[in-house]
């Protein structure tokens, strides 16, 4: 994209020239590469937390300016940050000063046209260092952290771009405080210390850590390199060798569904602060960067880990490279707007559970509560009825870890595109799954989309293959995939706010929505928050709710409910135990003084919800139960294959997407040694599905078999080992 800047400039020139082909020539020549752009980033002092940058530009041809801008945000958060506050000695010169020598470079003058951008003007020089140092000292997936502890640092939050040249490569050195270590998703050898990258997008895609205390852990499936690294401020417990055991089942889950993923190696990124405030996920092509706010041996913390890896490894496919049309590549002048959050971080909001549940970390019933919560939460928000799916796409620069120094309604207005995609992601998939008898599922519909926009289509910028959709392709891939006409689903549950419809996508599958009221039926409206000084905050006040008609207000601070005081432990306990018609008593302190009133309570407020088993499920419906949680389709309901789990199938490769991972060429098609170490079905081998090509004859398959059994049954074939894939075979 062009930066609005460099728009006015050019037609400047083109309303001088007045000549077409002149406007077509300078408008070519402007966007022609620069020669040669070297990022240098060094650490000199880490306790000041100012990382030190320069920038090395070598000019192919003589420029008179060039304009250096800090993003305003960066991808995979929405929100508004600013980096170039943190900005600090920025400086131009001359020349390229050889590194580690002492030179003397003349100063170049420099301008700053606006909050974030500093023009540098080149006075006829063709080599030009800038310079500038960044203040980081946030451990997060979108900020930097630089302390006596480690460098952290997300690239976006601290690497300048050259406006109009975001699309050129790059080169990045990176020199670290001695006897720190560098690690990052885009390693190729131990003490990596330089790094090539085709632009600028893809360096602020590579988050990296630089510390002398990290530690790495590695496992492969599919011939796929993945390295855990984890950097622990607090006890682990013990616990880490289980951690990696568990995030490669997720790995191999999420792989089955997609298949054979396109990197050679990914890198989990693990913080473990300990500091009980930093926390954070962030996707990434080849890695995604994970902060626990615990340390490993915390209760609750290694649960929590899972389940962020799940999300994050998700986002291989779903964000990163099957990705909405406005993610990529980006004008870093103004925030993103895109409407497909639902898809891309509601849908990965629910795979992300449900790949727990077919990696067998998490049982069926873990699963079911844990999408009754997320029913809980989305249909007890006020804004459930105010903004639809699309809507709050649209509006994530307010809602995605936003900073409000202003105070806002949000909390009666908005819903958050995690929890509302999770649930039509749940409901669409079983309505799918349902409607087509089981012969079609979500799952499909994101291979489909996968294959279509990233594997096939034509490259759309210089960004990263393929190109991103509309949501209106997704609604036209979704109606094609399951067969079934799906506008009115999505007219009604994505651009407008009706309810989903959970009884008929929960009936599919011999299950129901039970709503009750919950075991504290009272807040009567407020949302306390608890997180200052003065006690009990009011944070929010819901809408013609008990506490508005009492004249209860936003900051108010309750100093006693019925004559006592309220914690963050028994405020909503205190108050459920009134019933309907009780007025209860309460003082508020509000601008120094205390304030007296009432609070009339209406009917309860507050309910729940779980999903449970109907006790007319039918055995069909409970095969499509199954079918979804595990994510293996069966033909028929035929039961086992006869085999017991470990034994490993042996199966005919599709000759689709991953093909060549086994070792075969297109056209090879492939007979392969389907992946061990899990139930046969979660292999996604069925009977009679597959069939093997061999040239252009197709023929049958013969049936699947335990490994045990596999050489004596067809004896001319020669197993090395179950990893392996054989060429052009021979029956
Ligand atoms: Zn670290
Ligand atoms: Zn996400």
């Amino acid at each position: 994209m062009v930066h609005l800047a460099t728009q006015k400039s050019r037609f400047a020139i083109l309303v001088i020239a007045s000549l077409l082909i002149l406007w077509s020539s300078v408008a070519l020549a402007q966007t022609k590469p620069l020669g040669e752009i070297t990022y240098r980033l060094s650490m000199s002092r880490p306790v000041s937390h100012l990382f030190e940058v320069s920038i090395e530009v070598q000019l192919a041809e003589p420029l008179e300016s060039l304009d250096f801008q800090m993003a305003r945000w960066s991808p995979g958060r929405y929100a508004v940050f600013d980096f170039a506050k943190n900005v600090e000695e920025f400086r131009a010169s001359a020349g390229i000063c050889p590194p580690k020598s002492l030179c003397d470079l003349s100063t170049r003058p420099v301008l700053r046209v606006d909050d974030q951008t500093w023009r540098v003007s080149t006075l006829g020089s063709d080599r030009l260092t800038i310079s500038y140092k960044v203040f980081g000292n946030d451990l997060s997936g979108t900020f930097s952290q630089l302390d006596a502890r480690h460098a952290n640092y997300n690239g976006g939050s601290i690497f300048m771009y050259i406006v109009d040249h975001k699309a050129d490569p790059v080169k990045l050195m990176i020199e670290p405080p001695a006897g720190w270590r560098i690690v990052n998703g885009r390693m190729e050898k131990s003490e990596q210390r330089e790094w090539l990258f085709p632009n600028w997008d893809l360096l602020i895609d590579t988050p990296t850590e630089i510390a002398p205390d990290w530690t790495k852990e590695d496992f492969q499936i599919d011939g796929k390199n993945y390295h855990v690294v984890v950097h622990s401020f607090g006890n682990e417990g013990g616990k880490r060798a289980a951690l990696v055991r568990d995030i490669e089942r997720i790995v191999r889950a999420e792989t089955i569904l997609w298949g054979i993923p396109e990197f050679d190696s990914y890198t989990f990124l693990i913080h473990f602060a300990a500091d009980d405030v930093s926390g954070d996920g962030m996707e990434h092509l080849t890695s995604t960067q994970i902060i626990e706010p615990g340390a490993l041996a915390d209760s609750g913390v290694y649960e929590d880990t899972l389940g962020t890896v799940s999300h994050e490894f998700f986002h291989v496919w779903n964000v990163k490279r099957l990705r909405p049309v406005e993610l990529g590549p980006w004008d870093f002048t103004r925030p993103a707007n895109t409407r497909g959050l639902w898809i891309a971080e509601g849908f990965t909001n629910y795979y992300g559970h449900l790949m727990l549940r077919r990696a067998e970390l998490w049982t069926d019933a873990q699963f079911l509560r844990r999408e009754s919560q997320t029913i809980t939460q989305i249909e007890s928000a006020p804004g459930t009825r105010l903004m639809s799916a699309e809507e709050s796409s649209l509006v994530a620069p307010f809602i995605d870890d936003a900073p409000h120094a202003q105070r806002t309604d949000l909390a009666n207005t908005a819903i958050s595109y995690y929890p509302k995609g999770e649930l039509i992601g749940m409901v669409l998939d079983l309505l799918i799954r349902g409607r087509s008898n089981g012969r079609a599922s979500l799952d499909d519909v994101m291979k489909r989309m996968y294959e279509e926009f990233y594997l096939r289509s034509s490259n759309s910028s210089y960004y990263l293959r393929g190109r991103g959709y509309t949501t209106d392709d997704f609604f036209r891939v979704a109606s094609e995939v399951a067969a079934i006409d799906l506008s009115d689903f999505f007219k009604r549950y994505i651009r407008e706010v009706e309810t989903l419809p959970y009884d008929q996508a929960f009936g599919y599958i011999g299950l129901r929505l039970v709503r009750e009221v919950a075991p504290e039926p009272y807040d009567a409206g407020i949302v306390m928050d608890f997180g200052h000084a003065e006690g009990a905050v009011i944070g929010d006040v819901r809408h013609g709710s008990p506490a508005e008609n009492a004249g209860l207000e936003q900051g108010d601070v309750i100093l006693s409910l019925a004559g006592r005081s309220v914690t963050q432990d028994n405020w909503m306990k205190r108050l459920s135990r009134y019933k309907q018609g009780n007025e209860i008593p309460f003082v508020v302190k509000r601008d120094r003084q205390n304030v007296r009133t009432t609070i009339v309570l209406g009917a309860p407020e507050r309910f729940q919800y779980r999903i449970v088993e109907r006790d007319d499920a039918t055995a069909e419906q409970k095969e499509l139960r199954r079918a979804w949680l595990s994510g293996v389709k069966e033909k028929g309901g035929k039961g086992n294959l006869g085999l017991r789990s470990g034994d490993c199938g042996v199966g005919i490769a599709d000759c689709g997407v991953g093909i060549a991972e086994w070792g075969l060429r297109s056209g090879d098609c492939g007979l392969g040694i389907a992946d061990c170490g899990l139930e046969i079905g979660d292999c996604g081998l069925e009977i009679g599905d597959w069939q093997l090509e061999l040239g252009k004859k197709t023929e049958r398959l013969f049936h699947l078999l335990p490994s045990s059994n596999f050489q004596s049954a067809i004896p001319q074939l020669a197993i090395p080992n179950s990893q392996s894939a054989i060429r052009n075979p021979q029956f």
